[in-house]
């Protein structure tokens, strides 16, 4: 076992990384969608220049990539990536995040100082009773954290610290890359997928500590648009068939059990998330999600079999119905590569933890990346109830995940 250096901890890397706002925005047309995740970006490629890692760049996308060279004798040692998000979710804000550290946790409320309303009690966060006695890092109250993902950023740049510092440890080429715009759907729209030339790639961006996650929801998307009848409304009588009341129809006879406020586990949903129109036309925006494939047709089917049921009570009107595809479970790219799997588990478990294979109701860069032909699971990074303001992640959970990281690289080098 090789004593990691903590000097330049992790813990620092990431209180610096979070106190830069790296916001998404989903209603912005260019890429990355906002340009102050550049400025985040430019701050890892001067630490990984720092420590050594001459290639490291920020491309006009505003991706990082970089290369820790091989420093094994083995020839046959496969290039693995590890991958994280540079931005935060655009459903909370993070400009002038304040990042406090709550040391030696023993189990009380923790309250946020600027809005002393928000309290993080262990019964409304379960994860927190696995951490007594750990240092625990929340916001100040009038922010989100952004441990989702500056955490699994924090990690790999430590992870590199601690390879460059041990050359003790053997290991193939490493490939490291951040990515801008994962919240919003769009973190590997303009990835080079040459210039890493990965085998194999682990995204560090899940919950909590000994967690791997190989399996993702499946996603489409489905704009339903009625064309219903105008008239005046004064003279309105037998003729009028208002969209907007049929778009209501339509949305109040969705099945409870197939929705997300409805459903858990391995079930999946259908999701009305934007409605817009007039009286003689109305979209509705869904957002459907299963782990299966084939049952995403199923509730697709769900939509149009509702609004073929509401319309009968409408002659004069019609609907349309387009779906599509956003991104595909894992699961189906990962079974094909299970010491992908096999060695994340293995890393996690040398590292002390127990491992614990789980599936995301959600989507990550690795589902596109997977669905690309870079196999790609997600290993935890510690962070917990992100998007909202309550958002926490301990100091010890990302020293595992960095010991993790470092585990992984040597595995793969063992077994090669
Ligand atoms: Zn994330």
């Amino acid at each position: 076992m090789v004593k990691m250096n903590f000097k330049f901890s992790v813990s620092q890397r990431f209180t610096r990384y979070v106190s830069i706002d790296t916001q998404s925005d989903p209603t912005s047309q260019s890429f990355p969608s906002t340009e102050k995740q550049k400025n985040l970006g430019k701050v890892l490629v001067e630490e990984l220049l720092e420590m050594g890692i001459t290639d490291a760049h920020l491309d006009e996308f505003g991706y990082v990539y970089a290369t820790i060279p091989a420093n094994t004798s083995k020839e046959n040692v496969p290039v693995i990536c590890f991958c994280s998000h540079m931005d935060t979710s655009p459903d909370c804000s993070g400009e002038n995040v304040k990042p406090i550290i709550h040391y030696n946790y023993q189990g009380q409320d923790l309250i946020l100082p600027d809005a002393p309303s928000q309290i993080l009690k262990k019964s409304e966060h379960p994860d927190l009773k696995n951490q007594i006695g750990n240092d625990i890092i929340t916001a100040s109250g009038t922010t989100l954290l952004g441990a989702d993902n500056k955490a699994g950023l924090a990690e790999i740049m430590d992870a590199c610290y601690q390879l460059i510092n041990h050359p003790e440890i053997k290991h193939g080429k490493i490939s490291i890359l951040f990515t801008p715009d994962e919240e919003i759907g769009r973190g590997v729209d303009h990835v080079d997928l040459e210039k890493l030339g990965a085998f194999a790639a682990y995204t560090i961006d899940g919950e909590s500590a000994g967690h791997l996650e190989n399996e993702t929801f499946s996603a489409d998307g489905a704009k339903l648009t009625i064309y219903g009848v105008s008239a005046h409304p004064g003279f309105a009588k037998g003729k009028m068939e208002s969209a907007i009341k049929i778009a209501g129809e339509m949305i109040a006879a969705l099945p409870s059990g197939l929705s997300p406020e409805g459903t858990s586990g391995k079930e999946g949903f259908v999701h009305p998330v934007a409605i817009n129109g007039h009286v003689e036309q109305a979209t509705v925006d869904f957002i459907i999600r299963d782990f299966n494939d084939e049952k995403l047709v199923h509730h697709a089917d769900v939509i149009r079999r509702i609004a073929q049921d509401v319309l009968k009570k409408y002659p004069s009107s019609t609907f349309t119905l387009d779906i599509k595809e956003q991104y595909r479970n894992m699961k189906k790219v990962l079974d094909q590569y299970p010491h992908v799997v096999e060695y994340g588990l293995e890393a996690i478990r040398r590292t002390g933890l127990e491992a614990k294979l789980c599936s995301i109701r959600g989507g990550t860069d690795g589902s596109r990346l997977s669905l690309m032909g870079l196999p790609c699971p997600n290993i935890f990074a510690g962070e917990h109830a992100f998007h909202g303001k309550q958002e926490w992640v301990s100091i010890q959970d990302m020293e595992k995940a960095v010991e993790t990281i470092v585990n992984l690289c040597m595995i793969w080098e063992e077994k090669s």
